[in-house]
């Protein structure tokens, strides 16, 4: 029997980690099944632990769970503590590792594969949920000039920023106008509706990356406002869904897969 892995999410159908872990086993010569475990909202816990029965090793975990995973974990990486929501579980015995590897795919996206440094950058995110909890420690690490932290709604951030002894401003959308960034990350959910964070005209400074965590449309809102904004350079959340992909494979396996080779069949399979 192969070792057991699997994506626990809601909705969970549409997710590629399958494709992906099925790609890095394939390249490592690691036996091991990948599949799609889709939880009722009230049964994360059962879920869990059903596939735990059942012999499995670990799990990514999707939205809205990340926050339950965290709180079921029995111990917890210090990025994972800092996001306070967890993508990743790996079951040891009686322990529940709980991680977060989205920021170090953030990270790893931007550097080795949109050769990107983040150090000295000016940087603006957009969102206070799961998704930039998760990236702010990682990104703080790799020493911007700044971080600047923006969200629809302003308490959110605010504890947010504050929780985080001031290494992260928090500004309001409409304090945005005249300032200008050199990286602006979108960690908000609001392409998944089509609509487009209150950012004022402006932001993008000479050179400018517009970065959208969402992935799988041709042009998000986002990135079409970027884009006629001046932007110089735009990318979407692909990159960053191969590299925690990445991240979490190591910490189940002690293996770092290649990326390159399977984010380019995927960027393929969805033009
Ligand atoms: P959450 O639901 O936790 O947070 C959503 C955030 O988006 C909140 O800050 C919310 O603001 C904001 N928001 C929603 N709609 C709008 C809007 N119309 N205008 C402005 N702000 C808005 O979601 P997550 O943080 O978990 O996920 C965010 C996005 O990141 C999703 O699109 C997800 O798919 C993507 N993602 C991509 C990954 C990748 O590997 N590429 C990994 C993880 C996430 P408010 O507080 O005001 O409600």
């Amino acid at each position: 029997m192969p070792d057991q892995y699997a994506v626990i999410g809601n909705p969970v159908a549409h997710s590629k980690s399958p494709q992906i872990h099925a790609e890095f086993a394939r390249q490592t010569g690691q036996e091991l099944t990948y599949e799609r475990l889709l939880a009722p909202t009230d049964h994360f816990k059962a879920t869990v632990e059903t596939f735990i029965a059942r012999g499995g090793l670990g799990v990514n975990v999707t939205l809205p769970f990340k926050g339950e995973a965290f709180d079921l974990a029995t111990r917890l990486s210090e990025r994972a503590r800092a996001a306070q929501a967890v993508n990743t579980l790996k079951f040891e015995g009686n322990t529940i590792f709980g991680d977060n590897t989205d920021g170090a795919g953030l990270v790893n996206d931007l550097a080795h594969n949109l050769g990107r440094a983040i150090a000295g950058q000016r940087v603006l995110l957009l969102g206070a949920g799961g998704a930039a909890r998760g990236v702010i420690k990682p990104l703080l690490e790799q020493q911007p000039a700044y971080l600047t932290l923006a969200n629809r709604t302003p308490g959110k951030a605010r504890d947010l920023a504050q929780s985080l002894d001031g290494r992260v401003e928090f500004v309001s959308y409409a304090a945005l106008t005249g300032m200008q960034f050199d990286i602006v990350i979108n960690a908000t959910s609001a392409s998944l509706t089509g609509a487009l964070p209150p950012l004022p005209p402006g932001v993008f400074a000479h050179g400018a990356l517009a970065y959208d965590m969402m992935y799988g449309m041709r042009e998000t809102p986002f990135l079409a406002f970027a884009r006629s904004d001046g932007a110089a350079a735009l990318a979407d959340g692909l990159g960053m869904l191969v590299e925690q992909a990445a991240e979490s494979f190591l910490i189940w396996r002690g293996l770092r897969p290649d990326t390159a080779l399977v984010l380019k069949r995927l960027r393929q399979a969805i033009a």
